[in-house]
Formats: C-alpha cells, structure tokens, sequence
C-alpha cells in the first residue's frame, strides 16, 4: 500500500513554496570550514577519517558551475561532507586543482558512507572529473541515496528533491535561490552565502538520513 501524502505536499503543490514551514537553517553551534588548499584538506581528511567509526554515514554534495554552452560540463568545484551537527565542510577543489588523496580516500571508503539526492549522479561525475572509483564496481557500496532511501521507509515512489525530503521529513523549507544555487562555484574565494548553501545542503542530507532512520509512520497518523 502506498502511503498517503499529507495534503501540503500534494501534486499540484509540487513547486509551491511552503511559507508555513520555517527555513532550515546551519545552527550556530555548527561550524563551517571552507578548505581550498590541497594540504590543509589532506590533514582535515585524515583526521575526519580517523575519527569516523566504521558504518558512520555523513552528508554528502558536490556543486559545479552551471555551463551554458550545449554539451559542455564544467569540472566539480566543491565537495561538500557533513559528518556530524557540530561540523560541515566545504572543500574547494577547482581551487586545489585535483583532489588530495585523503579525501579521495574518504569518498571511495565502503566503511563510511556518503548520503544525499542524486549521491549516485555526484560518485559518476568525481569519477569523470578526478578518476574516483577506477574500479567502478566499488562504487555502490559507497553511498547511501537518500531519496531511495525515503520511498523505501515511506513506501511511496515519488521523486524526491533534497527541498522535499525537508519538507516531509523536518517540517523545514530549504531555500534554494537561482542566484546561488546558478553561480560561480569556480570563483575564488567563495562568497559566504555561496559557502552556506554548499554546507547547508550537506547539513540537510545528513539531517534527513537521521530522520528517516528513527522515523515512526505514527507521525502522520
Ligand atoms: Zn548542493
């Protein structure tokens, strides 16, 4: 049987803002760290590793610029990892020029796995950009995709966006303006609203898992 969605959500709701539900925001206690120099984000790749447990899952996105020429893809310019409330990180690597084997290891590990929307799409464009997973059989057991995830939990097939998963799952809007979300990923540095919307989308995709985890269909009833 497949779940009913509330009524704010419905179809033709699809695209509407949801003005009643407040904005998700990074909370103060959680820090944002913007590495754009490949050895700094070496030494804050290995630490992370190291303080990962094993099975750990983190928040996961990348951002690139948006070409408008036909064909074209521009290079991934960040990488974004949540691993836990108190830290988000934003590793500018069109800044960096390749990316620092730490953190390749980080993304490759089986062990600690990356969550977010289209997870899958980002794993193939870092393996088109950098060579991530030359054994691309690997790569599934890597991430978790968060929208799978969800329809699974829900029962519900629909195609989710990470906006919608924090809609349904943490009664939170999550902004998404054009003027960001279409700029200049590749500049540097980055300005602060980019920063914010790189590690917020990183935040909620890690926010969401958790919820979804200990989420009880009691909740609508
Ligand atoms: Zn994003």
């Amino acid at each position: 049987m497949k779940r009913t969605l509330p009524l704010w959500m419905s179809k033709s709701g699809k695209n509407q803002i949801c003005s009643a539900l407040p904005n998700l925001t990074l909370p103060n206690t959680c820090k944002l760290i913007y590495s754009h120099d490949a050895n700094d984000c070496s030494i804050l790749c290995d630490e992370l590793q190291s303080s990962l447990a094993p099975s750990s899952v983190i928040g996961f996105d990348v951002e690139w610029p948006v070409s408008y020429i036909k064909g074209k893809r521009d290079i991934t310019a960040t990488i974004q990892i949540c691993p836990n409330k108190k830290q988000c990180f934003v590793f500018q690597v069109s800044k960096m020029g390749m990316i620092p084997s730490p953190l390749k290891k980080l993304i490759e590990s089986s062990e600690i796995k990356k969550t977010g929307v289209n997870v899958i799409g980002d794993m193939w464009k870092l393996h088109h950009d950098f060579n991530i997973f030359p054994d691309q059989s690997l790569m599934s057991q890597s991430y978790i995709e968060l929208s799978h995830f969800a329809s699974r939990t829900i029962n519900s097939s629909q195609g989710w966006s990470l906006r919608r998963l924090c809609q349904y799952f943490l009664k939170s809007d999550l902004s998404k303006e054009n003027n960001i979300r279409l700029g200049d990923w590749a500049q540097f540095p980055l300005s602060e609203d980019q920063l914010y919307y790189a590690a917020l989308d990183a935040y909620a995709s890690l926010l969401v898992y958790e919820s979804i985890l200990n989420w009880k269909p009691a909740q609508f009833s």
